[in-house]
C-alpha cells in the first residue's frame, strides 16, 4: 500500500531522485526545498512540490500542516535537505557555523518535531535522516559540516530508543561521495573565506583535490542512492543504519579498525 511521505532536499541531487523512485512506485510525495520552481516536472509525476526553507518555523508548520489535512496522515519523513560548510575553523564566523547547524541539525529537528505527534496517534511511523559518511570520519576544513552530521548521528539514536515504543523507526543514510550539487554548493560557500586566510596553502591543496577529474568520477549516481533511500524508507524492518557511496566503506572501515592515526595518515596522502 502505498505510504504518504515528505521528502525534504527535493529540488536536487538525492532528494530529487528519491522523490521521483518513490512516486513511481506509488507512494505519495510531497518534495519540499526552497526552489520549488525547480520542481515542476517532479508534478507531473504527482509528486506535490512544497516551497519551504527547512529553517524557518512557519514553512515547516504549513508544510505538515498541508499534508495533514489534505492526506489526514503522514507515514515518513525524510529529512535529506542540507549542506555542507568548509572552510578554516579560524575563518568561518559563527553566525555562519550556526547557519549550518540550523539547516542539517535543528530545521531537521523542528520538522521531526511537528510529524512525531500525528506518528503517535497512528500508531506508526519512520524518519530517515540523511547524514553522511561524514557523520563518521573527518575531512580538512570540514569542521562545521563534520560536526553538524556527528551531531545528527547520536540525535538520531537517541531518537530511537525513545521513539521505538510508538513503533516509530529512525533510520540513518551515509552516503559516501556522490554526484549531486553539493560539491558546487560547497565549492562556493568555500570561496568566502580563501580571501585573506592564513590557511590559502592548505585550501589550495583542498580545492585542487576536490575538482580534479578523478575526484569527480569516483563519485557515485544519486539514483543508487534513491534507491536505498526507498529501501530506508518502506522496508518492513529497516536497519538502523545504510552505508552506500564512493569512499564511505572503506574510509569508515579504517578509521573505525586502524583508528586516528592511521585514518589521518590517508587524509595527508590524499589531501597533501
Ligand atoms: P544537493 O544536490 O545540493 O541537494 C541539497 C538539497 O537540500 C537541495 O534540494 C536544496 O534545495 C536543499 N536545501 C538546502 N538548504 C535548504 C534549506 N535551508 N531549506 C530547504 N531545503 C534546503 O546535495 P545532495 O548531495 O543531494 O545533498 C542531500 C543530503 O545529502 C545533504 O544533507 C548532504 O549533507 C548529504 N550528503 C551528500 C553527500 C554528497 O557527496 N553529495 C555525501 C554525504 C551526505 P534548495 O536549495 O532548493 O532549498
Amino acid at each position: 500500500m502505498g505510504k504518504v511521505m515528505l521528502i525534504t532536499g527535493a529540488s536536487s541531487g538525492m532528494g530529487r531522485e528519491t522523490a521521483i523512485l518513490l512516486a513511481r512506485r506509488g507512494h505519495t510525495v510531497y518534495a519540499g526545498a526552497r526552489r520549488a520552481d525547480r520542481m515542476g516536472d517532479l508534478a507531473e509525476l504527482g509528486v506535490v512540490p512544497v516551497q519551504m526553507d527547512v529553517t524557518r518555523a512557519e514553512d515547516n508548520e504549513r508544510a505538515v500542516r498541508l499534508i495533514v489535512d489534505a492526506e489526514g496522515r503522514i507515514d515518513v519523513l525524510i529529512n535529506n535537505a542540507g549542506f555542507g560548510l568548509y572552510g578554516p575553523v579560524e575563518d568561518i564566523s559563527l553566525e555562519d557555523a550556526r547557519y549550518q547547524f540550523e539547516v542539517n541539525l535543528f530545521g531537521l529537528a523542528h520538522l521531526t518535531r511537528l510529524v512525531l505527534p500525528h506518528m503517535r496517534a497512528q500508531g506508526a511511523g519512520r524518519i530517515v535522516n540523511t547524514s553522511s559518511m561524514g557523520g563518521r570520519v573527518f575531512t580538512p576544513f570540514g569542521a562545521w559540516y563534520h560536526a553538524s552530521k556527528h551531531a545528527l548521528e547520536g540525535w538520531s539514536d537517541c531518537l530511537r530508543i525513545e521513539t521505538a515504543p510508538f513503533n516509530i523507526q529512525v533510520v540513518l543514510i551515509q552516503p559516501g561521495l556522490i554526484r549531486t550539487e553539493f560539491g558546487q554548493v560547497l565549492g562556493g560557500k568555500l570561496q568566502k573565506y580563501y580571501e585573506g586566510s592564513a590557511y590559502t596553502a592548505g585550501l589550495d591543496r583542498f580545492f585542487a583535490m576536490m575538482s580534479s577529474p578523478s575526484a569527480a568520477s569516483r563519485g557515485t549516481d544519486s539514483d543508487v542512492l534513491a534507491r536505498v533511500f526507498v529501501e530506508a524508507a518502506t522496508a518492513g524492518r529497516p536497519r538502523r543504519r545504510y552505508v552506500k557511496g564512493a569512499t564511505a566503506r572503506p574510509l569508515m572501515f579504517i578509521r573505525k579498525w586502524f583508528g586516528d592515526g592511521v585514518y589521518e595518515a590517508v587524509l595527508r596522502r590524499t589531501f597533501g
